[in-house]
C-alpha cells in the first residue's frame, strides 16, 4: 500500500499551490489507507472532508513536491485528531496521564468488553502508579460472573506486589465496590482501582451495573480498554460506554500486535475522548503513554511515507528558516511571519538553549520565549492568526475592537489574549526594524559573532 501511495503522491505535479484535483487523487488513497487500518466509514469520511477542505489552496514550499506537501497535511491532520485539542505528544512513555492528584482514596474504574484487557491493564497501572508515583494502591474484582476472574486479578496483585480486596463469595459488583472503597479509606490506600465484568458484546445490563457502581464510587477516571484489534465496532462500543458510563479516558491494548490501531483514531473521533495509554504485551510493565505520532504512522501505512512526512517536514523547516532571514533582513514582520516562527518553535522543541544564542536580542526573545514555550499557548496563538483575513495578517493595525471580538470568536480564544499577541507582533517588529538598521542580514551575522 506504502507504494500505491507513493506512486500517487508523485503523480500530483508541481505547482505552486494545491489543487483540487491534487488534494483528491491523493485523498483517494487515504481513505484507502484509513480503511484498511480498521478507521470506522463515518469517521474517515469526515476526516477527509475536513483534511481536503484544509489542503486546498494551500502553498506548496519549494523544492516540497504537492505529493509530499499532501503527506504532511494528512498525517499532521491524524496526529492533531489523535492528540486532540491538548496537543502535544507526551514525551514520557511511563507517564500514566491519569488525574489521581486528588483526596485519597481516589477510585479508578476499568470499563470494556470481555477480553478487552481490562484484568491485566489493572494491575499494570497498579504497578506503574507504585513504582512511580509510590503511591498504596488497592486492587477490586467486580468480576463476579467469570468464575477465576477475583483469582486472575489476585494472582497478578501478588505478581506486582498490590494489595488485593479480600474476595468474599456471593457478593454483587456494588456491594464489593462498597466495601473497596470502605477498606481504602480504612488501610490508608491512595488509589483504588475497580476491575469490572466485560461482555461478549454491548449488553443493557451491563451497562446499568457498572452505571450503578460508578453512582457508588464517583470515580475520578472511567477508563474504557479496547483491543486495538476492534474494528468497525469501536464506534459503537466507545459512544455507548460513553452515554451509559461516561469515560475519562481510553486505553488501547495489544499495541503490540500487528493491527493498524485505526480503532484509536474512530473512538477518539467519536467521544472526544483522549487515548491515554496503550498496553504494549502481556507483561506487567508493558504500558506506554499515548503517543499520537506513532499511532498517526502506523494508521496511514509507516515505512516511507513517514519518512516521506519527515522529510518534507524538514525541507519546509529549512525553507521557513530562509525565508524568515529574508523578511528580517528586510525589516518586514507581519503576523504570516509570526505565524510561521511559532510553528517553527514547536517544532524546534527547546527554545532557550536557542535563544541563548543570540546576544544583542537575547532579552526581549527570551521574554517572547517565556511567553511561547508553553505549546498550549502556542497553539492557541495560532489558531488567533488562523482567524484573521489575510489583510489583517499583512496589516495588524487594522486590528480594532470589533475585529477582536470576531478573531476571539473563530479562534475559541479571549480579547486579552489577542491584545498579548498583537503587543508580542509590535515588539518584534520593532526588534526587525532595528536589525534593518543594522544591516540587515550582514548586520545579524554581524550581531551572532
Ligand atoms: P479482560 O477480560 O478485559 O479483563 O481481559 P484480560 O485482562 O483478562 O486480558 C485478556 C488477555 O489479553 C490476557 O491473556 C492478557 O494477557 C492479554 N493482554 C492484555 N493486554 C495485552 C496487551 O497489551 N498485549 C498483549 N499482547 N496481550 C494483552
Ligand atoms: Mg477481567
Amino acid at each position: 500500500l506504502s507504494g500505491r501511495l507513493g506512486d500517487v503522491f508523485d503523480k500530483l505535479t508541481r505547482r505552486s499551490s494545491l489543487s483540487e484535483g491534487d488534494v483528491d487523487a491523493a485523498m483517494r488513497e487515504v481513505r484507502l489507507a484509513l480503511l484498511e487500518a480498521d478507521v470506522a466509514l463515518p469517521v474517515v469520511k469526515r476526516f477527509i472532508a475536513d483534511v481536503k477542505e484544509k489542503a486546498i489552496g494551500q502553498q506548496v514550499i519549494r523544492s516540497v513536491t504537492p505529493g509530499q506537501m499532501v503527506v504532511k497535511i494528512v498525517h499532521d491532520a491524524l496526529v492533531a485528531m489523535l492528540a486532540g485539542p491538548d496537543g502535544a505528544a507526551e514525551p514520557d512513555p511511563m507517564a500514566l496521564g491519569l488525574d489521581i492528584a486528588q483526596t485519597p482514596p481516589v477510585p479508578i474504574l476499568m470499563v470494556g468488553l470481555q477480553g478487552s484487557g481490562k484484568t491485566t491493564t489493572s494491575a499494570k497501572i497498579a504497578l506503574r502508579i507504585k513504582t512511580r508515583e509510590r503511591k498504596k494502591v488497592l486492587l477490586a474484582s467486580l468480576d463476579v460472573y467469570r468464575p477465576a476472574a477475583q483469582q486472575q486479578l489476585a494472582v497478578l496483585g501478588e505478581q506486582t506486589e498490590t494489595d488485593c480486596l479480600p474476595i468474599v463469595p456471593g457478593q454483587m459488583p456494588v456491594e464489593i465496590a462498597q466495601r473497596a472503597m470502605k477498606e481504602a479509606r480504612a488501610g490508608g490506600y491512595d488509589v483504588v482501582i475497580l476491575d469490572t465484568a466485560g461482555r461478549l458484546h454491548i449488553d443493557e445490563a451491563l451497562m446499568a451495573e457498572v452505571a450503578a457502581v460508578r453512582e457508588i464510587v464517583r470515580p475520578h477516571e472511567t477508563l474504557l480498554v479496547t483491543d486495538a484489534m476492534t474494528g468497525q465496532d469501536a464506534v459503537t462500543i466507545a459512544s455507548e460506554f460513553n452515554e451509559k458510563v461516561g469515560i475519562t479516558g481510553i486505553v488501547l491494548t495489544r499495541v503490540d500486535g500487528d493491527s493498524r490501531g485505526g480503532a484509536a483514531l474512530s473512538m477518539r473521533a467519536v467521544t472526544g475522548v483522549p487515548v491515554k495509554l496503550m498496553g504494549m504485551g502481556e507483561k506487567m510493565d508493558a504500558l506506554d503513554a499515548f503517543h499520537p505520532e506513532r499511532v498517526a504512522g502506523r494508521i496511514l501505512g509507516m515505512g516511507d511515507i513517514v519518512s516521506l512526512v519527515e522529510k518534507a517536514a524538514q525541507t519546509i523547516e529549512v525553507e521557513d528558516a530562509e525565508r524568515l532571514a529574508q523578511r528580517l533582513a528586510e525589516g518586514q514582520w507581519d503576523m504570516n511571519d509570526l505565524l510561521g516562527q511559532l510553528r517553527q518553535i514547536k517544532r524546534m522543541g527547546d527554545v532557550k538553549g536557542l535563544l541563548g544564542m543570540m546576544p544583542g536580542i537575547n532579552k526581549m526573545q527570551r521574554q517572547l520565549a517565556e511567553a511561547q514555550v508553553d505549546n498550549k499557548v502556542i497553539d492557541h496563538q495560532e489558531a488567533i492568526i488562523l482567524s484573521m483575513t489575510a489583510k489583517e495578517r499583512r496589516n495588524p493595525d487594522l486590528i480594532k475592537a470589533s475585529r477582536k471580538k470576531r478573531i476571539a470568536a473563530g479562534s475559541g480564544t479571549t480579547v486579552p489574549e489577542i491584545n498579548r499577541l498583537l503587543k508580542q507582533h509590535e515588539q518584534m517588529a520593532m526588534v526587525m526594524k532595528r536589525i534593518k538598521k543594522m544591516g540587515g542580514r550582514k548586520g545579524l551575522m554581524n550581531l551572532l559573532k
